[in-house]
C-alpha cells in the first residue's frame, strides 16, 4: 500500500518531536496511558445510555509491556478502538492547530516546559521511538487495521489480525545511536516510576507485563 503523507500541521509537529528540542521525553508515556484512558471512557460513557453494552470493570485496564529482546515498548488498551476511518482522521492529522500554535510561539519565548503542561498527544511517542505501529479494532468491528509510521516521511494502513477490541500502540524504542538511545523506557522500574509521576489519578488499572526471554 502507498505512503500516505501526514498533513502539513502533522508534519510540522512530527519534525518537533523527533529532533526533539524537548528534555522531557519521559511525558510519551502519559500522553499514551491518557489516551488509552480516554478510549475506555467511551466505552464506558456508551454502555451507560446503551442496553446491549454492559461495562464490567474487569474487563477494561491498560497494560504497559517493555520487550528488551525486541527494544519494543507496548501500551494496550481494551478501550473503543479505531476504525480505519478513525485511524486516518486522528493519527494523520493535527486537529489541535490552535494549541500547537501557541506551543510553537510559547516555546521561542521559554524553551522548556510548555510541553509538560499542555497534551502533546501521540506524536510525543516518536520523541523515543523510530517506528510507531498502531493495532486497533473497533467496538463492533470485525476488521482490525495497522497504522503504521517511521516518521515525518508519512504512514501506511493496512488490514491486519486482532483478537480483541482495543488498541496496542506498539515503540520500537530508538538505541541506533550512542546519543539517541532510549533503553531506559524498556526498564520496569523507570516505566512504574513514570507512571507514578503523571498517571496516578487514571480511573482504571495499569498493568505491567514485563517480557523476559
Ligand atoms: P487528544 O488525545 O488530545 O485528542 P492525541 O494526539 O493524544 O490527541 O490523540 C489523537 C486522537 O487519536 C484521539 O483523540 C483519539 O481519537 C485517537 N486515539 C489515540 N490513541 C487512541 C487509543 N489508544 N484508542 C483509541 N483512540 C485513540
Ligand atoms: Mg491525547
Amino acid at each position: 500500500m502507498a505512503k500516505k503523507q501526514f498533513k502539513a500541521e502533522s508534519k510540522r509537529l512530527l519534525d518537533l518531536m523527533i529532533n526533539s528540542i524537548y528534555t522531557q521525553k519521559e511525558i510519551f508515556l502519559r500522553e499514551l496511558i491518557s489516551n488509552a484512558s480516554d478510549a475506555i471512557d467511551k466505552i464506558y460513557y456508551k454502555a451507560l445510555t446503551d442496553d446491549r453494552l454492559t461495562f464490567n470493570k474487569d474487563d477494561y485496564y491498560i497494560k504497559i509491556i517493555p520487550d528488551k529482546t525486541n527494544r519494543t515498548l507496548t501500551i494496550s488498551d481494551t478501550g473503543i478502538g479505531m476504525t480505519e476511518e478513525e485511524l486516518e482522521n486522528h493519527l494523520g492529522i493535527i486537529a489541535k492547530s490552535g494549541s500547537l500554535a501557541f506551543k510553537q510561539e510559547n516555546e521561542a519565548r521559554d524553551g522548556h516546559n510548555i510541553i509538560g503542561q499542555f497534551g502533546v498527544g501521540f506524536y510525543s511517542a516518536f520523541m523515543v521511538a523510530d517506528v510507531v505501529t498502531v493495532m486497533t479494532k473497533a467496538l463492533g468491528s470485525d476488521q482490525a487495521y495497522k497504522w503504521e509510521s517511521a516518521g515525518s516521511d508519512g504512514y501506511t494502513i493496512t488490514p491486519c489480525e486482532k483478537a480483541t477490541v482495543g488498541t496496542d500502540i506498539i515503540l520500537k524504542i530508538k538505541g541506533n545511536t550512542e546519543d539517541e538511545r532510549y533503553d531506559e523506557y524498556l526498564e520496569e522500574y523507570r516505566l512504574r516510576s513514570i507512571v507514578k509521576k503523571y498517571s496516578d489519578f487514571i480511573r482504571y488499572p495499569i498493568k505491567m507485563d514485563v517480557k523476559r526471554t
